[in-house]
Formats: structure tokens, C-alpha cells, sequence
């Protein structure tokens, strides 16, 4: 079976049996409420996908229905053009963006390794002094109070900075280079970390079952 491809997400080594095989949009960001409607996760359409066909899981829109596999496939009949969907030789699917699990109640512990990546995800790869969003390849990371004060390398000491901005500041605190950041850098939220899965559209009706979690 195949599916329609929309983007150019990377593709996956092996794709494991599934009746929802395929690129582009399957790969796409799927917000996963667990059974009390609270966000644990967010996990590719196929899983999704798969879940409501193993009606382990339903769909949910923007408007807070809940629909099972067959209620699903029959919504996805009156999906408008221009809106994503899965097809197969035997139905068309509408991409889902939220769904919601059947039996998972619980709330995963989930904390954000420290690493390069999740801090340029965490400050949105813009500087946090003058907020220039220079190409990737030109930000950097400072420390806030300098590794040479005993500035320590955690979340609350990073952020990410254009070149400028480093150079400028340097080994010196932000009194003595008289700069200020844009935000305290904190910890973020598991989620602010997965936001590159979703697009514009997604973030939206996520943000929607989200109460400021984020
Ligand atoms: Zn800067």
C-alpha cells in the first residue's frame, strides 16, 4: 500500500508493517492526549494512525469530538481541498493532529536532556540578547554568569547567542557588558522541545488542549 507524500520529512530506515506505510505527511506531529485529555506526547500520523485502527486511540478536532476509525474514514469523505490526508488504495484518510487514548491515564515524567540542540530548539534559534536570527551555522551558546566566574553549563546559565552578541559580552557578566537577555533562561517544557515536529497549523490546535503547559 502507499500514501500520499506532502513534504520532505527525513525519511525512516525501515518503515515496520503498517497499513499506513508511506512519507511526508505521515511523519508529521500528532499531539497525544492520554485518556483524562492531557498532553503526554506527541508521536508521527502513522502511529496515530495505527492507534485509532487498533482503536486503541480516537481522533480529536478542534472542536473536541472524538471520532474511532470507521467515524473517522467517514469525516475524512468531507475533508475540503487543500487539507492533508493518508490515502490507500481503499480509503482516504484526513491527517489527524490531535487524538486522544483509550486506556493511558497516566502522566510520563519527562524532563529535556541538556544538549546544543535542545537549547537552540529552546531559545528558538534567535539570539537572546538583540534577538537576531542569524543562519543556524552562526549562533552560539554563552553562559550568562561566564564558566570563568563558575558559571555552571544548566539551563538556567545558557542561552543562545549570535556571534556579535558573544563576542561582545565575552567573560564578563551582564552588568559589566551592560546587556540584558530577552528572557530568563529556564528549563523547558518537553513540549517547547518538540514544537519543530509541527507545523504553523498543528501548533495552533495543539495549543488548544495545552493550558499553558507550555
Ligand atoms: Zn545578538
Amino acid at each position: 500500500m502507499s500514501a500520499t507524500t506532502h513534504s520532505d520529512s527525513p525519511q525512516e530506515a525501515a518503515d515496520p508493517p503498517s497499513p499506513f506505510n508511506g512519507r511526508g505527511v505521515l511523519h508529521r506531529g500528532v499531539l497525544v492526549l492520554n485518556r483524562q485529555w492531557m498532553a503526554i506526547h506527541v508521536c508521527t500520523v502513522r502511529r496515530a494512525l495505527s492507534l485509532v485502527f487498533q482503536d486503541l486511540a480516537r481522533v480529536v478536532t478542534e472542536d473536541y469530538r472524538a471520532y474511532d476509525f470507521e467515524a473517522w474514514r467517514d469525516f475524512s469523505m468531507t475533508t475540503p481541498d487543500g487539507v492533508p490526508h493518508v490515502r490507500t488504495p481503499n480509503f482516504s484518510l484526513r491527517t489527524p493532529q490531535v487524538i486522544v487514548l483509550s486506556r493511558y491515564s497516566r502522566v510520563p515524567p519527562r524532563r529535556v536532556r541538556f544538549n546544543r540542540r535542545n537549547i537552540f530548539l529552546r531559545d528558538a534559534f534567535t539570539c537572546q540578547y538583540c534577538e537576531a536570527r542569524p543562519p543556524h551555522g552562526d549562533l552560539t551558546i554563552d553562559h550568562v554568569v561566564p564558566r570563568s566566574r563558575g558559571g555552571a553549563s544548566s539551563w538556567d546559565n545558557v542561552v543562545v547567542a549570535c556571534m556579535n552578541c558573544n563576542t561582545r559580552k565575552g567573560g564578563l557578566t551582564l552588568e559589566e557588558a551592560a546587556m540584558k537577555l530577552v528572557a530568563r533562561p529556564k528549563a523547558p517544557h518537553w513540549l517547547a522541545c518538540l514544537h519543530f515536529t509541527a507545523g504553523p497549523t498543528e501548533r495552533a490546535v495543539w495549543k488548544r488542549f495545552l493550558d499553558g503547559a507550555i
